[in-house]
């Protein structure tokens, strides 16, 4: 995307000409413009860094709107024509190295905003391109918490995919305050979004899980051979954090232990509980009711196969005290038979036919997660034949801006010039563009007033 390319002529809409009349390299650092125009976060920061900045179009009007003596760092995974006041870092923003090039120009240094625009290069269909620019936005996330100062600002890009919810929840937890906007440069036709964090929290010890693409965003497995159960848990990879709030997580979550108690089934009552709540004193008395189990019951998520199987015996041994059923005695064989007498079952053979109906119960829960699963994947079938046919029809632009480097040399071509018009709206160009050069020489940044 950094790279020069020949498409310009055919994308001659407003902001594409508004960018090569007034030197800007892309028709993107309009989005900056008016972002930072509701905003206002340039004016007063001295230091910029600029993720994913190729060709320079952010750089550009970073460097215009802050002070002089301010200075901006692009990183791109191509080289960034030289601008006035900034340095340009050639990185992959998903690496160590990166990270390493960033502390050594910045040193003891913070910046006041880190912006991101990035687009990774894929265009292998929209759901898996949109997927990779999330993971790339938590990845220039990631680098914000090292090198953000307490307090500042981060700008990012990203496309409205089912992760977006999940991404917002998790910028909530680092920013004092998260504006969504869509800048009127910005296509309507695009599923991009801006993102506006102010006021970095700036925490002592941030969970990497929450700056952990594979924990935050649902994984992109469209064949979704995934399986989750209770008694599997080493199978279940991770929680599903889209779109979920904490309100969400503790109504989901809690199950009283008497609603658990006086469940028929033990194993499906615990389906999707996060915790169970001690709420009879009876209970919580119980000489079953151990500091093992009560442990087990603050959260159920980290819970092995052993340990859900010991809160089915729980449940089991307890639940006589709620459920007030006369005492039948176990009998085995036809108790009308006269021949045969009626004879208490062994301890073996409780414990046999325990084990029986325990597997019945796991295999109805196995086969109503098949059921799930399959309707799952019936259901994301249907999204992608959907998304499919909003392509087709033009209704949604795969990677939306593809900016491209307005050369000089593009500009003031003279051969494009036929009428005497053209040749003086070309000395207006030339002249405004002489304008500026002399102006960011004598160390004034040229404020570019359009819109
Ligand atoms: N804001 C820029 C401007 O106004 O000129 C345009 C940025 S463009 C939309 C997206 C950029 O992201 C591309 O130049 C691409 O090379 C860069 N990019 C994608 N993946 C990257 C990565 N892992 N590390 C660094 N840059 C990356």
């Amino acid at each position: 995307m950094g790279k020069k390319t020949k498409v310009g002529k055919t994308r001659k809409d407003k902001f594409y000409q508004l960018a090569k009349e007034t030197g800007l390299r892309s028709r993107a650092a309009f989005k900056l413009i008016q972002l930072n125009r509701k905003f206002g976060f340039l004016q007063q920061s001295q230091v910029c860094l600029d993720l994913c900045a190729a060709p320079g179009g952010w750089m550009q009007v970073a460097k215009q709107n802050m002070p002089v003596s301010s200075i901006v760092i692009g990183v791109d995974l191509f080289p960034i024509r030289p601008i006035a006041g900034c340095i340009g870092l050639v990185e992959d923003i998903t690496t160590e190295k990166c990270r390493q090039s960033l502390t050594k120009e910045l040193q003891s240094w913070k910046a006041d905003v880190v912006l991101h625009d990035g687009a990774p290069n894929v265009g292998r269909n929209w759901l898996y391109d949109a997927y990779q620019q999330i993971c790339l936005t938590l990845n220039a996330l990631k680098l914000s918490t090292q090198f953000l100062r307490s307090g500042g600002w981060f700008v990012t890009k990203v496309f409205r995919s089912k992760d977006y919810n999940a991404l917002l929840w998790v910028l909530k937890q680092l920013f004092k305050k998260v504006h969504a906007t869509k800048p009127s440069a910005s296509r309507k036709e695009s599923a991009e979004i801006f993102v506006v964090c102010q006021g970095y929290i700036a925490p002592d010890h941030i969970d990497p899980r929450l700056l952990d693409s594979k924990y935050v965003f649902e994984e992109l497995d469209l064949d979704a051979k995934k399986k989750s159960s209770l008694l599997h848990p080493e199978k279940q990879k991770r929680i599903k954090a889209e779109g979920y709030t904490a309100q969400d997580i503790a109504l989901r979550n809690d199950l009283a232990a008497t609603e658990f108690m006086l469940a028929e089934n033990a194993l499906a009552a615990l389906q999707g509980v996060g915790s169970i709540r001690i709420d009879d004193k009876r209970i919580a008395s119980h000489k079953k009711t151990t500091p093992e189990i009560l442990e087990c019951c603050k959260d159920l998520k980290v819970l092995g196969r052993k340990d859900i199987k010991g809160l089915v015996q729980w449940w089991k041994d307890v639940r006589e005290i709620l459920v007030k059923k006369e005492e039948q005695p176990l009998v085995v064989g036809d108790p009308n038979a006269d021949e045969e007498k009626a004879k208490p079952l062994t301890q073996a053979e409780i414990e046999d036919m325990e084990d029986a109906e325990l597997q019945t119960q796991i295999d109805t829960i196995l086969d109503e997660e098949k059921k799930d699963l399959k309707r799952k994947r019936k259901k994301t079938l249907k999204t992608k034949a959907k998304l499919h046919e909003k392509m087709n029809l033009n209704m949604v632009i795969k990677g939306d801006d593809g900016p491209v480097e307005e050369t000089e040399h593009e500009i003031f071509e003279l051969k494009n010039i036929s009428t005497s018009a053209e040749l003086a709206r070309l000395a207006r160009c030339s002249a405004r563009f002489r304008c500026g050069r002399k102006s960011s020489r004598a160390g004034q940044a040229v404020k570019i007033q359009v819109l």
